[in-house]
């Protein structure tokens, strides 16, 4: 299995927190994949009967003026371009207007999105259903996946998820 697994989110969340110690794992030859000029891809993992191949967005945050429709499309190609998006938020701050400008970007998107919960280490577990109900009544996700990328936790799990989802 292979595909282009897109990151998103806020700027950090902890996007390259996640990308380092997943690559940091195994850097691997690239894909033979046709790629897009507008995606920079950060990073290929392959593991015995898997590749993926993320892609780097820029860190995305509400503008001050509003996007032009033409700034709107450019994103959201993007995300049609690729085969798994991982919204990444930060459950220490919660739902809040940076993510739901996101959220909002997505809602038309077919590609599946992942909620992925980050910074997990940083809450009581108690804390974390609430938060992850707050999202949940907002958008639907293929997936929602609670981790820590500074400690690793639940970061495998992750990754078999992805691979499922390929
Ligand atoms: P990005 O802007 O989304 O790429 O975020 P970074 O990866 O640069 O992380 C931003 C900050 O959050 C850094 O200080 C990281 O050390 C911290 N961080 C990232 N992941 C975690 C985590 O799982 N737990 C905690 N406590 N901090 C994290
Ligand atoms: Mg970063």
């Amino acid at each position: 299995k292979s595909g282009f697994v897109s990151i998103i989110g806020r700027p950090n969340v902890g996007k390259s927190t996640f990308l380092n110690r997943v690559i940091g794992q195994k850097i691997a030859i690239m894909s033979d994949k046709p790629q897009t000029t507008r995606n920079k891809i950060q990073g290929v993992m392959t593991t015995n009967d898997s590749q993926m191949i993320f892609i780097d967005t820029p860190g995305i945050h509400k503008p001050k003026h509003k996007l032009g429709d033409f700034m709107i499309k450019m994103a959201t190609n993007t995300f049609r371009e690729v085969d798994l998006i991982l919204f990444m938020v930060n459950v220490d701050e919660g739902l809040g207007r940076g993510d739901e400008y996101i959220m909002d970007l997505l809602k038309d998107v077919k590609t599946p999105v992942f909620l992925v919960l980050n910074k997990i280490d940083t809450v009581h577990p108690d804390e974390l259903l609430p938060i992850i109900d707050n999202y949940r009544s907002r958008q639907e996700f293929k997936e929602i996946v609670p981790i820590s990328a500074l400690e690793g936790n639940n970061v495998d799990t992750l990754l078999e998820q992805i691979k499922e989802n390929l």
